[in-house]
């Protein structure tokens, strides 16, 4: 865990939970790929750079999610790098209250402002507004965050975020959060579009042919749609959807769970109300969704 593994002229990887990616910009300075989950996350990077003698310039974090920017705060307490992300990637990484707000829909629990959910503030800028190395560059894949970026380095390395979900992750979690189903599967569509020589989702294997991960996502993400439309055969609120997502995919409920698979059930009932197979009545002053005959 946590092994650096060199996979072009310039670009590696470090192995871990979620993967980091590292650009050589020349023999010194270096550009971190996400930050991973933690504190004790920026200090095993900041190892593996001293071990290297590796200037780190700037952390660049795909998206905002607490699990891929946990050690901005260490790294650039101690080396004051500089961190970009983009357009509101970069305002939630600068006020983390943001992610779990969303999450709950509201101002969030205690409970819920954990490092999980919640990583330590660091202060980021709008990529858009950079000027980056030659070669390094970085693309649009929003879906699963907002406006989540990949990165693809000058060795046709891309490194594709949370874009895509292992065969395994898929199979034992089956709901991957997502914001904007719309958009995750035109971001899907786009992947698909990509050559390279090798391509790194943040959690999965590296591999250098996507497609067949691309079909399992689609696949996923189309099979949990079909549930949901089933489960509201009957007027039915959002809370009793949920336990039947739960039921059906037998998950268990604890608070990160209610929030996290909470939010991108919504997010999926939001996409087929607009796409005309879910309705919504007001019955007795609660909301029920409701399948669309012949939608
Ligand atoms: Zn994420």
């Amino acid at each position: 865990m946590y092994e650096l593994i060199k996979v072009g002229d310039n670009t590696y990887y470090i192995d871990s939970p979620v993967k980091m990616g590292i650009f050589l910009v020349n023999n010194s300075d270096v550009y971190l790929i996400d930050s991973g989950n933690d504190k004790s996350v920026g200090k095993k990077i900041k190892k593996i750079l001293d071990e290297n003698n590796w200037n780190l310039k700037a952390i660049i974090n795909t998206h905002s999610h607490a699990d891929h920017i946990g050690g901005n705060r260490e790294l650039q307490n101690k080396t004051n790098c500089e961190i970009y992300s983009i357009g509101v990637e970069s305002s939630f990484i600068n006020n983390t209250i943001l992610e779990s707000s969303l999450l709950y829909g509201g101002y969030p629990l205690k409970k819920l402002r954990n490092k999980f959910l919640m990583a330590k503030e660091s202060k980021s800028e709008n990529i858009e507004n950079v000027k980056l190395p030659e070669g390094f560059e970085y693309f649009k894949i929003p879906g699963h965050s907002i406006e989540m970026i990949g990165i693809k380095t000058s060795d046709d390395i891309y490194f594709i975020a949370d874009s895509l979900f292992s065969e395994n992750v898929l199979n034992k979690y089956h709901i991957m959060y997502l914001y904007n189903i719309e958009k995750h599967l035109k971001t899907l569509d786009d992947l698909e579009k990509l050559e390279g020589k090798l391509f790194i989702p943040a959690h999965g294997n590296a591999t250098d042919d996507i497609k067949e991960l691309i079909e399992l996502n689609r696949d996923k993400t189309y099979e949990i749609m079909n549930k949901i439309i089933k489960i509201c055969e009957i007027p039915i609120s959002f809370e009793d959807i949920l336990q039947n997502i739960f039921n059906v995919y037998n998950l268990n409920m604890d608070m990160n769970q209610y929030v996290l698979v909470g939010n991108t059930i919504k997010s999926y009932i939001s996409y087929l109300c607009d796409n005309g197979k879910l309705e919504f009545h007001v019955i007795d002053n609660k909301i029920l969704y409701k399948e669309v005959e012949n939608g």
